[in-house]
């Protein structure tokens, strides 16, 4: 493995931004100093350029099944991962789902072991609490799995007859998430709701692309939101919400921190750089934008904004979940399965490789967040929040060497031919950006240098041990 020297950089943690040398040893970061004379087998020359932990993405679905497992996402472990670490993302967080006929633990470490043989870059997971009416003793499972490293369950309180689960359940599942120190987290849109306006839609013959974001209101996800807090605060536990996109739940988020409650929100940069206006006139191509909850108006997204500004959202993360628009043929139906009809429209977006771009241009080179509070929102405080700190989300002796080396002056044009998903299409295509990764270490393995090339074998991705959240 050997040693890496990167000299003359900025390190640039969530606190602080100093400029300093870093050396790597057999995978972890040994010292960091000023003008040292240290030599290594290996020197990065990181000159007017920043150094930050590798970012942790804590929202991604890789070979995902969804609706009903009849179709899954576009990129598998591997290509999902090599595009994360391009992006300078070097530990995702991706999600279990109980498979049909088999309960949620062994589901669980079947995904564990695909996710192993597989993956380029470090990788935990998720376990999703399904309804107890498909598996009656889940919490024993659950009891389980916070033992094999799942630090964090996700409930939906969307998706009616097939995730949804009602307020009984949430309330045991966060009491127990209390007690053995787990992290709930909820995907927050009120079910019942989103299924009323989906139907009424229909009867009244709205079935294009773009009304799926007619059917996702802002209530229903700000009333979710709303009854999350106040149950997880009922029985004592803390709480994690992924993807928020409305600015009004934001707001509920933001009320509920100043009330000292301990609940803590993600967002993604699909709601903060795209919006409807941007799908709302393309007819069956607006599938490409189509993800739960939904891209909202231009005019939701500086209320975003501020809520990342005041640390009301804590996390970016992507809710990377890629299809393609054109139909592979070694992959289920892709996003065009049903075109006109928004119902049948296989829901997400990518953007695995994206994230720390599409963040830093929008955040740090438009003046909104300096780059410590960029490190924080996209490593720092997902490795607090999901046990893996501080292993992981810093640069500092004795953390793992997850490195990015960071061009703040790049001039680089986002394109779908130029990123590495699966997917054949982009969000971003055609914007320029300011800031990019040009050398990404995972555990000292320089796996992007700076000409782009990739060095990175399928399944040298571990799994990351994950201890107690770090919750304040
Ligand atoms: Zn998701």
């Amino acid at each position: 493995m050997g040693s890496t020297l990167i000299s003359n950089g900025t390190v640039v943690n969530a606190d602080s931004a100093i400029r300093a040398d870093v050396l790597v040893r057999d995978g972890r970061i040994v010292a960091l100093g000023i003008g040292s004379d240290w030599t290594a087998d290996h020197v990065i020359d990181a000159t007017g350029k920043l150094v930050i932990p590798g970012g942790i993405d804590a929202h991604t679905h890789l070979e995902y099944p969804i609706d009903g497992f009849t179709t899954r996402t576009a990129d598998d472990f591997h290509t999902g991962t090599v595009a994360a670490a391009h992006g300078g993302t070097t530990t995702i967080l991706d999600f279990v789902k109980k498979e049909p006929g088999r309960s949620l633990y062994d589901t669980y470490l079947r995904r564990r072991d695909a996710a192993a043989r597989r993956s380029v870059v470090d990788f935990g997971l998720h376990a999703i609490v399904p309804p107890r009416d498909q598996q009656p003793d889940v919490l024993d499972d659950l009891r389980r799995l916070a033992d094999e490293g799942a630090a964090s369950w996700k409930f939906f309180m969307a998706y009616p007859g097939t995730q949804m689960v009602d307020d009984g359940e949430l309330l045991a599942g966060f009491e127990l998430a209390r007690e053995l120190g787990v992290l709930p987290m909820v995907h927050a849109e009120n079910g019942h709701m989103v299924a009323r306006e989906t139907q009424r839609l229909i009867d009244s013959g709205r079935t294009a692309e773009h009304f799926h974001a007619t059917a996702h209101g802002h209530d229903a996800e700000a009333e979710a939101v709303h009854r999350a807090i106040v149950l997880a605060e009922s029985v004592g536990a803390p709480l994690y919400v992924v993807h928020v996109s409305s600015a009004a739940a934001a707001e509920e988020i933001s009320r509920a921190r100043a009330d000292g409650r301990r609940v803590w929100a993600e967002t993604c940069p699909q709601y903060l750089q795209v919006a409807y206006e941007d799908y709302a006139g393309l007819g069956e191509r607006a599938a490409a934008y189509l993800c739960s909850p939904p891209i909202r108006e231009r005019s939701n997204q500086e209320g975003l904004w501020k809520a990342l500004v005041t640390g009301a959202l804590a996390t970016v993360a992507t809710d990377h979940a890629g299809f393609c628009m054109h139909q592979p043929d070694d992959l289920p139906p892709q996003k065009l399965r049903s075109p006109g009809y928004f119902p049948k429209v296989p829901n997400g977006v990518p953007g695995i490789e994206d994230r720390l771009m599409v963040l830093w241009e929008g955040g740090v080179a438009s003046g909104r967040i300096d780059p410590c509070r960029f490190v924080d929102l996209v490593s720092t405080r997902p490795a607090k929040l999901f046990g893996l700190f501080p292993r992981k989300g810093i640069v500092a002796v004795g953390a793992d060497a997850d490195l990015v080396v960071w061009d703040p002056r790049a001039d680089h044009v986002i394109t779908t031919a130029g990123t590495h998903m699966r997917t054949d299409y982009n969000l971003y295509d055609g914007m320029r950006v300011t800031g990019k990764p040009v050398h990404v270490l995972s555990r000292g393995d320089h796996l992007v240098d700076a000409s782009g090339s990739f060095d990175g074998a399928a399944g040298r991705g571990a799994f990351a041990e994950r201890g107690t959240p770090h919750l304040f």
